[in-house]
This record gives C-alpha cells, sequence and structure tokens, in this order.
C-alpha cells in the first residue's frame, strides 16, 4: 500500500463558475441529519427554504449515514429528499460527499436535484477561485482512517457493499460506527492516534498539503468542513482556510452558516432563527 499523499501528484479539480448575477452563495457541512436529530433537521429544512442566498453548497457530511441509494425511499430519508428537492426548485443546491455520505450516487442526485461537486472543487465566484473540499482527504496524519478511505472509495468495495440487502447495510454501519468510535477511545486513552471519526476525533487537515493544493491553484482561500472546529485562519501567509461548524440543534446549540459574497465571507445563524 503506497504511503499517502503529501507531495504526490495533485489531484483533478472540479471547477464550477458562480454566475454573474449571484450574489451570495452559502456553505453547510457535517449536519449529521438523521430521525433521532428532529431539532436539528428542522433548522436545516427552515434554512434551505428561507436563505436569500442564490445557492447552497453542502460540503459533506450532510446525513449521518447513507448506505445507498435504495435508502431515499425510507420515511425519513424521503423527507430529507423532498426538502432539498423543493429548495433545488428555487435555488442552486450543489453537495459534495463527506465521509459518511460516500455513497450518495446518481438516482439521490436526480430525485432530489442536486449538482454534484467532487472532492476537491474550485468555485470561481466575483473573479476569485476558492477551493471547496469536505476536508477528510487531507487529514494526512491519521494514516489508518487515510487506509480506510482509498479501501471503501475503490469499485470493488462499493459494489460489494452495496450487493448486500439494506437491512443489512444499515446494520454494517451502525457495528463500523460503533467499532470505529471504540477503537479511537481505545487509541485516545493510550496517547497514540486517532481513527478517522469526525469531530473531536478529527485529525485537522494538513496544513502544507493545503497549502499546496491552493497554490497550484491561485486560491488565496479553502472552505472545509469535517473537523467540527469552525474558525477561520491562516494556514500560511497568504492562505486562508475557513472551517465550517457541525449542526447540533438537539444536544446542543450549535449551527452555522458561511456566506460567500463579493465582499467575502461572513458567519450567519441558519435563516429563520
Ligand atoms: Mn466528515
Amino acid at each position: 500500500m503506497p504511503e499517502p499523499a503529501r507531495g504526490a501528484a495533485l489531484p483533478a479539480f472540479f471547477e464550477f463558475s458562480a454566475p454573474a448575477a449571484w450574489r451570495a452563495v452559502d456553505f453547510i457541512s457535517d449536519l449529521h441529519l438523521c430521525e433521532a436529530m428532529p431539532a436539528t433537521f428542522k433548522a436545516w429544512e427552515r434554512h434551505l427554504r428561507q436563505t436569500t442566498a442564490d445557492a447552497v453548497f453542502i460540503l459533506g457530511d450532510l446525513f449521518e449515514v447513507w448506505v445507498g441509494d435504495d435508502a431515499r425511499h425510507r420515511p425519513f430519508e424521503r423527507r430529507c429528499v423532498d426538502v432539498l428537492a423543493d429548495a433545488a426548485s428555487h435555488r442552486k443546491v450543489a453537495f459534495m460527499a463527506g465521509n459518511r455520505d460516500f455513497l450518495v450516487g446518481a438516482a439521490l442526485l436526480r430525485d432530489a436535484g442536486l449538482m454534484a461537486l467532487p472532492d476537491p472543487t474550485v468555485l470561481s465566484a466575483w473573479g476569485q477561485p476558492v477551493l471547496l473540499s469536505h476536508g477528510d482527504a487531507l487529514c494526512l496524519a491519521d494514516t489508518p482512517y487515510q487506509a480506510f478511505r482509498r479501501e471503501v472509495r475503490t469499485p470493488a468495495w462499493q459494489a460489494g457493499f452495496l450487493a448486500r440487502p439494506l437491512p443489512e447495510r444499515l446494520a454494517l454501519a451502525t457495528e463500523m460506527r460503533r467499532a470505529s468510535a471504540e477503537h479511537w477511545r481505545a487509541q485516545n486513552a493510550a496517547g497514540t492516534g486517532r481513527f478517522g471519526l469526525d469531530g473531536d476525533a478529527a485529525a485537522d487537515v494538513d496544513a502544507a498539503e493545503a497549502v499546496r493544493w491552493m497554490h497550484a491553484l491561485g486560491a488565496a482561500e479553502m472552505v472545509h468542513g469535517h473537523t467540527h472546529r469552525p474558525g477561520s485562519n491562516l494556514l500560511a501567509p497568504g492562505f486562508k482556510r475557513h472551517v465550517l461548524s457541525d449542526w447540533d440543534l438537539d444536544t446542543a446549540q450549535r449551527a452555522e452558516v458561511l456566506r460567500l459574497t463579493r465582499r467575502g465571507f461572513e458567519r450567519l445563524p441558519p435563516a429563520g432563527r
């Protein structure tokens, strides 16, 4: 297995140019939507319906888990699809996969009216290129997670997983998250490392690699989620990154939108709150 990734070939960057008439783009990520988090779902639904932005870019981990597009017909997932499709009939809604929902496929994108954003993507808006990524691919210090990520992103692994019955996939996903959390707790107790979880358990993005990507693109700013450590800071002189907040309005009071306009980035509460 080759070592990841720093100094390796640059990834292919998808490019999207914002139409000149756009005035604002909202970035959100790490909603981790699930039936057990109704207040978070409600706030997300309200934001998608009420935001004044021309576009909402969802940068990964919209869903707590996505085990295949046949899940879109289950009751909770159906409600999510309806919210997305309604929003997409009024504004552009774009979706980049995260580590929880990398199995989102063409059927969900179609039914929900989503524009697919490969990771990484370069958004050109008002003359400025901005690098967009979920963030997990840049957490190079977490080598066990990077190995896991490479495996589950292969067509062979995905075909094997998707061939299993839906209830089995849902049970497997629950078990994988439980095992991953336990592994992390054990590693963390021993002070030896981390294992590819989001939030507190996530490694940070590798600053040198992120700057290398930005430098290659001529992008002075990037937006990512995944680490659940919202804030904006310089990774190197002239290279600024904006980290998105996760959303939890059920066990906490945390939800934030990062908005880009001609004047730059600003952080806002969700619309209607
Ligand atoms: Mn994530």
